[in-house]
């Protein structure tokens, strides 16, 4: 990591010494405003926060993975995750971009876990295996369950990123051996903050550290403990295509006319209906494209269970009685996905953020969310 010089100071003035430009800080901050759907008075707010602010440590856990989600967040813009974001955090350990390996990386760790306690944040990517004393997943002669008791165990708070973090994932598809769990079920009772999808938008994340960077505290979340401005709402009522859908006009094959019109997935295996997540308003890759917007159904990959539940991708979800006309997709899908018991109230997502604002505006101070706490003292 940089030096302490450069932790010494606030995040704009680390920045600055990066060469990022004033203009392209206020973007990122309007952007992460507008991310977590705070009205863009806010921006003011995250601007001095951010400028202000002294840089937590971050340490970044991988267990049963592909680190599609270490990808994915590199590869964030909104703008620059690697030019912005990585200087939100003193990133003391991250397997997949860390310089030092073998023991001298391990130390980073134990240290930051030993001198920090209860001040820094994890990221946990990979699901843990719990099956024969979770042999199936070591690092260091460790286990990842063992690791991860002692470092989220004592950490300020977790983020569990990426469908398998969160709920399992693949490994723990139907058939699996290793007993795969997500990061809450595995460690229960940890201040966690789930960041589903596969992989998890790294905007998403990055909005997640500047919420906790202004405000102080993690973001609301729903009863799956995914914040509310990235899951909030289904893929289905923010998608572009909706209104093929309410007309009844669906592709019916690839490249048929109304695949090549655009029209609505659903006839395809589209499984919007039933998934919560933001994708059509940030996109992937930095911001280019989603899988909707390449002609491909959702896939419906930030719910729990998403392999077992989920698949086939190409199977049509149950017929719905008023097809073509509008109709609430959550009467369907609740009776095709029972896993998703967790489906969220969709529609009661801007009162909730409405209401968080309200609270912030009238005592001035913090949020209420399930996981309201006093931040600790950044380093200093
Ligand atoms: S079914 Fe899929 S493609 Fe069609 S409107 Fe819903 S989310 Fe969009």
């Amino acid at each position: 990591m940089e030096n302490n010089e450069v932790l010494q100071d606030g995040v704009w003035s680390a920045l600055e010494k990066r060469g990022v430009s004033r203009r392209r800080f206020l973007k990122f901050c309007s952007v992460m405003a507008g991310t977590l759907a705070l009205p863009m008075g806010y921006t003011s707010r995250i601007v001095q926060a951010l400028e202000q602010t002294k840089r937590p440590s971050l340490v970044w856990l991988e267990f049963q993975d592909c680190a599609g989600n270490t990808e994915s967040a590199l590869r964030a813009s909104h703008p620059g995750f690697a030019e912005i974001v990585l200087d939100l955090l003193s990133w003391n350990y991250h397997e997949t971009v860390m310089a030092p390996s073998g023991k001298a990386a391990e130390k980073s760790l134990a240290d930051t876990v030993s001198l920090e306690k209860g001040k820094y944040l994890v990221v946990v990517e990979g699901s843990i295996p719990t099956a024969d004393n979770g042999i199936y997943c070591t690092i260091g002669g460790r286990s990842a369950l063992d690791i991860a008791k002692e470092v989220c165990g004592n950490a300020y708070a977790t983020i569990a990123l990426g469908t398998c973090a969160t709920f399992g994932g693949i490994p723990a598809a139907r058939g699996g051996i290793t007993g795969a769990v997500g990061v809450d079920k595995a460690i229960p009772g940890l201040r966690l903050i789930n960041l589903s999808g596969c992989p998890a938008n790294g905007a998403n994340l990055a909005a997640t550290l500047v919420h906790y960077l202004t405000f102080k505290e993690l973001p609301a979340t729903d009863n799956l403990k995914r914040p509310l401005f990235a899951h909030g709402e289904r893929i289905h009522d923010l998608c572009p295509r909706r209104a093929h859908y309410d007309a009844g006009q669906f592709a019916m094959d690839w490249g048929d006319e109304g695949h090549r019109n655009g029209w609505c997935l659903y006839k395809m295996g589209c499984k919007g209906p039933n998934t919560n997540y933001n994708c059509a308003k940030i996109q992937y890759n930095d911001g280019t494209n989603w899988p909707i917007g390449v002609g491909h159904g959702c896939v419906g990959c930030a719910q729990p269970a998403f392999w077992d539940t989920m698949t086939p991708f190409y199977r049509t979800l149950p017929s719905l009685p008023n097809i073509g006309v509008e109709t609430s997709a959550e009467t369907f899908g609740v009776g095709f996905i029972g896993a998703v018991a967790g489906l969220t109230a969709v529609h009661a997502v801007g009162s909730v953020i409405r209401n968080q604002i309200k609270k912030r505006n009238d005592d001035n101070s913090l949020p209420i969310t399930s996981q309201r706490a006093e931040a600790p003292e950044s380093n200093e």
